[in-house]
């Protein structure tokens, strides 16, 4: 069995009613893709990564984006900070994201909005520290920042719960450091490119227990997937990446580390649930019977988050 760790099935790509997603959703299901974590990008998209988790039998996150921050307010953190304590005693949410920084798209890496996505990521992990929570990463140009703010919010109050530093492309040190951390490294689509030789390499030497997969969709489709600006001009519409891909992803990418596809899909199902550990309640019990997740106790141990809303509907 996989687990795509990380896909937006709520988007536009998606179609209408998320019509498109939905069957896709189906179609990986009978590729053996098991389970699917939708992360919320913005406000607007908590209600639909839920309602979607919940219809689909998947799992969600809540969380701003890093490319959202440019549009969201004071009042959108303190909307994720309502919309957390409510949801918390649900089994399908099972982390904060996705958050993050992204220091490569200009807009956002003007010293205004530099110091603007620091604010958001570092309220974002509060939250999640106040909820025991693991987190999501957007990595983009960030790494450095991205650890320097785990360690900060590793030394106050209570202890990080790890994650997953989403479509990870740096060096093996960094990977080092955040898994020193606590946290897997998502890979998908990307590492399947003949010409990512460097992505490759590091797929194929990290250890075992680091990895998690992928797809991202609609977003970094798979090589037989893309479709390049020349053959856009030319009329070839762009594949539509989804999680019925992750199978094919996933039996490309074991053959680097010399591994069968269910080896891999074994290797990197137990690393999902162990980044997301709430994921493990969903695949023991039956669809629409998840009994509410246990909200965790606030520092000092009296009195438990609020876990309203904390039942499958
Ligand atoms: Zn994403």
């Amino acid at each position: 069995m996989w687990i795509d760790t990380h896909c937006h099935l709520d988007a536009p790509e998606f179609g209408p009613d998320h019509a498109l997603g939905l069957q896709a959703r189906e179609r990986a299901r009978e590729l053996g893709v098991g389970l699917c974590v939708y992360p919320a990008v913005a406000c607007f998209d908590f209600d639909a990564v839920r309602e979607l988790a919940h219809r689909t039998g998947d799992a969600y996150a809540l969380g701003i984006h890093p490319l959202f921050v440019p549009r969201a307010s004071d009042a959108d953190l303190q909307a994720l900070a309502n919309e957390l304590e409510r949801r918390v005693g649900d089994p399908r949410l099972v982390a904060v994201g996705e958050i993050g920084l992204d220091f490569f798209v200009p807009e956002l890496c003007t010293p205004a909005m530099r110091e603007r996505q620091w604010q958001f990521y570092r309220e974002q992990l509060r939250l999640a520290q106040r909820h025991c929570l693991p987190v999501i990463l957007h990595v983009r140009r960030s790494v450095d920042w991205l650890l320097k703010g785990l360690r900060e919010a590793a030394t106050r109050g209570r202890p990080l719960a790890g994650g997953i530093a989403h479509a990870f492309n740096g060096s093996v040190q960094q990977a080092q450091a955040f898994q020193s951390l606590g946290f897997r490294l998502g890979f998908g689509g990307a590492v399947t490119f003949d010409a990512a030789r460097q992505l490759r390499q590091l797929f194929a030497t990290l250890p075992p227990d680091a990895l998690v997969l992928e797809t991202d969709a609609p977003d970094i489709p798979p090589q037989w997937l893309y479709v390049n600006a020349a053959e856009r001009a030319a009329g070839r519409p762009q594949g539509v990446n989804s999680p019925a891909e992750l199978p094919r992803i996933g039996a490309g990418l074991a053959g680097l580390r010399g591994l069968t596809p269910d080896a891999l899909a074994d290797l990197s199902t137990a690393n999902a649930l162990a980044a997301l550990p709430r994921l493990s309640r969903l695949l023991l019990s039956p669809a629409g019977a998840v009994p509410p997740a246990h909200a965790c106790h606030q520092a000092g141990g009296s009195s438990p988050v609020i876990a309203a809303g904390g039942t499958e509907s």
